[in-house]
Formats: structure tokens, sequence, C-alpha cells
């Protein structure tokens, strides 16, 4: 206000002294005119032409306030309006709640004064989705920094910066092992095809940004219709200066700048989370794993278990074991020292995991001892398999320099509800019954639990 005073006091100043100074240069023209001096220079006419530049000065200073000064009042009286809602939103919710009637000021004229406003609420919107999208890394890092399963992280992410971006499809692409997974998508048909897109593998490989104008291949599926986007963007993820992911988001219409740069902000909060959750699932991959074999071990084999046995009673369907124990390993050791007999154990995981199906989990049970769970398989079933991997064993050879170690294995098996049981320890030590009869029984073969 007071800046608005000091203009209008310069303007003032002006206008009055450009009066004077038409009052004084007034009676020379008069001059000109044919006048006779004495009347133009008599000092009743000099203070009047004086009186009247300066009245005239004063007059339009008076007309300029009016008119002029009540609209920039206006203006600036609307603006601080905003200026008062934007405080009182940012104290207590988020800034991009602010709807248009309070947080911009109406355009009534296309004049200056109406460009002043538009531009004002061009300002006000922009500042608004800055301050937005800073409210939403702050939740996403905050919500991320805690969470470490990978799936339940993709999806968050993407649905979080296909909200910030109002995207109408997106996807979140992932290397690992030098493979490119679609780790989530949302209104992408086919999406599984973008692991081979040329654009992403581009990106991938340059670690760079890019956007693509009107691609064909792409197809949005959204809830009644689908189109080919007019604007895609894909944005490397990248952790320590690699890029460990790709975000890639489709659009109806062209992003805006703001959203290009705010993305690049968004993807770093996104690769510490994701880094994060690589980390943890290695790490818990490790734990479950038996370092020797490469399978699992005896503790996660245990959860396997009882996850498998409680669905099969849940939902009624068979559910078999199978023990299997090394014959005369402890020879194999003698004779050829632990390394090769470590060699073998490995070679034998690897023999018996040839011989069961995908969904079998296999883990080394003991030393030299493994276990098979067979969900749904009838003892019938179970006995098939286990003949069968007892032959992939004793035809296999381990070769070690001139030698040729060849061992055969032992198995037990049982099954539910073929053998009525209480509990997956039961099923357990049925199997292992069975192996011992087996053992007693010479060896190199199988038995079932009766
Ligand atoms: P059988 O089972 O036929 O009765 O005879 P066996 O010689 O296999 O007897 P047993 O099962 O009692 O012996 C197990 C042997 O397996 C003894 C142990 O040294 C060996 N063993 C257990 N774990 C490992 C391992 O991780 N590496 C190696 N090299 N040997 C192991
Ligand atoms: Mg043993
Ligand atoms: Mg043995």
């Amino acid at each position: 206000m007071r800046r608005l005073q000091n203009t209008f006091l310069q303007l003032a100043t002006r206008m009055i002294g450009f009066g004077l100074f038409i009052g004084i240069v007034f009676p020379f023209f008069m001059l000109l005119l044919g006048v006779s001096r004495t009347i133009a220079f008599s000092s009743l006419f000099l203070a009047s032409c004086v009186i009247a530049g300066v009245l005239v000065g004063f007059f339009n200073i008076v007309i300029t306030s009016v008119t002029v000064k009540r609209k920039l009042t206006v203006l600036t009286g609307k603006m601080q309006e905003v200026k008062g809602s934007i405080i009182t939103i940012s104290e207590n919710g988020r800034i991009g709640d602010c709807n248009p009637e309070h947080c911009s000021i109406p355009v009534e004229t296309d004049d200056e004064f109406g460009q002043s406003a538009q531009a004002f609420n061009e300002l006000i919107s922009s500042f608004a989705s800055s301050l937005k999208m800073l409210d939403d890394i702050k939740t996403f890092t905050a919500i991320f920094s805690s969470q470490l399963d990978l799936h339940t992280l993709s999806e968050y992410a993407l649905d979080r910066v296909m909200k910030g971006t109002s995207s109408d499809a997106g996807a979140l692409l992932l290397e690992h092992e030098g493979q490119v997974v679609v780790l989530h998508s949302f209104g992408i048909r086919e999406a599984q095809g973008l692991s081979a897109d040329p654009h992403i593998l581009r990106a991938f490989s340059k670690g760079e940004s890019s956007s693509i104008t009107h691609p064909e291949h792409l197809i949005v599926e959204s809830t009644l219709t689908q189109f080919h986007p007019k604007a895609v963007i894909i944005e490397p993820v990248k952790f320590k200066n690699v890029p460990i992911a790709m975000i890639l988001l489709a659009k109806s219409e062209s992003f805006q700048a703001e959203t290009v740069r705010q993305l690049s902000i968004f993807s770093q909060s996104l690769a510490v989370a994701l880094h994060n959750a690589l980390e943890h699932e290695q790490l818990q991959k490790l734990a479950a794993l038996d370092p020797l074999t490469g399978i699992l071990n005896r503790r996660f084999g245990m959860v396997r278990l009882h996850e498998e046995y409680s669905r099969s009673v849940r939902r009624g369907v068979p559910l078999a074991i199978l023990m299997f124990d090394i014959d005369h390993f402890k020879q194999v050791n003698d004779t050829y020292g632990h390394v090769v007999g470590d060699r073998v154990l490995r070679n034998i995981a690897s023999q018996i995991r040839q011989g069961i199906r995908e969904g079998d989990v296999l883990l080394r049970y003991g030393g030299e001892e493994f276990m098979v769970i067979l969900p749904g398989a009838s003892k019938e079933d179970a006995f098939a398999i286990a003949e069968r991997v007892r032959h992939i064993v004793r035809e296999n050879i381990t070769t070690y320099g001139e030698n040729k170690i060849n061992v055969t294995i032992s198995v037990g098996l049982d099954s539910m509800p073929e053998t009525t049981i209480s509990g997956e320890m039961e099923l357990i030590a049925n199997a292992d019954e069975a192996l011992y009869r087996s053992k007693n029984a010479g060896r190199d073969r199988t038995t079932i639990h009766c």
C-alpha cells in the first residue's frame, strides 16, 4: 500500500509540475499567436496560466486516482485475500486442497489489470503445484523409508507418481540380473511387452530420460475406451548414477515442463527406497538358502512345509513328502575328502531338482539329507517321483580328476490324507521311519510309510 501511495505521490508531483511548466510556457505561445506582449506577460495572465496548469495537473491526478487507484486497490486486496487463504491452508492442510475460489483472483478484463491477475494466478498455481509435489515427496519418503517389500513399494510408488503427474497409465520397470522386468503397471495393454521395448532398453543403457509423442505401439486401457497416448515420458531411477529402474508414464495430452522437472526429484526418492527393498529381498533370499547347495535351508523349508500343510488341510488336497539320505556318504568323504564330498552334495541337490516339478519344494534337511514337499501328490504320485529322482541320481557320475564317483540314495515317503496325521511333524517322522526301513532293506530304494 505504501508503494502504491509513493507511486501516486510521484505521479501527482509530475502532473502538477507538468501543469506548472505548461502555465509558465503558455504566455510565450500566446505571443506566437499574436497576443500583445503586455497582455501575455501581465502578472494576472501569468498567474492565471500557472494556476490553470496546476489545476489541470491536480484534476488529472484526482481522475487517475479515482479510476486506476480503485482498480489497483481491488486487485491488491484480492491478492492479499489469496495470500491469507494460502497461509491458512499451508498451516492446516495441503496446498493442493486450495480450490480456485480461494486461491485465484477473477480475471474480469483483458487489459493490463486482467493480465496482472492472470499472471498472478499462474504464479500461484505453479507455486501450489511445487508445494504439492514437495508435500507428496515428504509423504512418499516417509512411507517408503519403512517399506521394504518390493511389490508393495512398486504399487504405491506408481500410484503416487501417476496421481502427481495426472497420467492415464504407467509402469515401473526394474533391471534384475541383466533382464528388464515389469514390477508394476497400470492401464497399459500387454504391459509385459515393455520389458523388450527399444525405448526402455535405450533408456536403461543411456541412463537418460526421454519423451515420445504419439507412440503407435502403446495402447492405454481406460474404463470404457482404449487409446494411443499423445505423450509418453520415460524417467530413469538412478542409484549412485546407475539406472536401476524406469518409470514410464503415458497421457492423452502433453506433459507440462514442470511435471518433467518434478518427476526427476520424485525418482531420486524412489531410487533410495527401491535400492533398500532390493537389498532386503536379497538378504531375505540369502537367509533362506543353504550356502553350499543353493536350495532352501531347513529353517525356511520348515516354514514352507507348515504353509503347504495348512493349505492342504484347508483345501482338502493331498500332500506328500520325500526324505532322501545319501548311501554310504561317509565313504565318499573318507576316500576323496570333504571338498569332493561337497561337490557330490551340490550335484545331488541339482539332480533332485531335475526330477521334481516347479511347485515342489526342495530343502536341505540335514548334512546329506534332503526333503521334497510335494503339494497335491498322492502316495502313488510321490512314489513315482521318488523313483524317478533315485534313478537320475544313480545314473549320474561326479568326476574328480581321474575319479568317477557314483552314489545312490535311499528314500522314505508318506502322504496325507492317505495316512491320517495330526500335524506336519508326524508326516516327517513317518517318512523318516520309511527311510530307515529303506536303509535296513539294503539301501538304494524307496519305501512308503504304512
Ligand atoms: P548311510 O546313510 O548309508 O547309512 O551311510 P552314511 O555314510 O551316509 O552315514 P551317515 O548318514 O551317518 O553319514 C553322514 C555323513 O555325511 C557324515 C558326514 O561327514 C557327511 N556330511 C554331512 N554333511 C556334510 C557336508 O556338508 N559336506 C560333506 N562333505 N559331508 C557331509
Ligand atoms: Mg544321514
Ligand atoms: Mg547317509
